[in-house]
């Protein structure tokens, strides 16, 4: 049995993007020049969402965020920019420290703006 696409499953399954992260929203705008359509999507966490420590892996509580965008030339033909509040963990051993993307590793595409 085929399972049911709902919502923004499909951007979620092209970027690899898994729990606590979903994709928030999606919209075409045109570029600048008015030239051509760009693709915004919006990706967030669940509230109250944990992150691993990236050096030990230890699942730590947020302690900040900052709006971030990737930018990519070409996805689904269009210019797409990811927005996202990237979190910051503190761990007890290592300090605060960024969260890792999903979307933001090499070879994905994406270019952090
Ligand atoms: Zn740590």
């Amino acid at each position: 049995m085929a399972t049911a696409i709902t919502g923004y499953d499909v951007f979620e399954q092209a970027l690899g993007i898994i729990k606590p992260w979903s994709v928030t929203g999606t919209e075409l705008r045109k570029s600048e020049d008015g030239k051509r359509l760009e693709m915004h999507i919006t990706v967030d966490f669940a509230a109250g969402s944990e992150f691993s420590c990236p050096q030990c892996g230890t699942d730590c509580k947020v302690y900040d965020t900052s709006e971030k965008i990737w930018r990519h030339l070409n996805f689904f033909q269009y210019r797409c920019d990811i927005h996202a509040r990237v979190p910051r963990i503190r761990c007890e051993r290592h300090g605060t420290r960024t969260v890792q993307v999903q979307w933001g590793r090499e070879g994905s595409g994406f270019t952090l703006m």
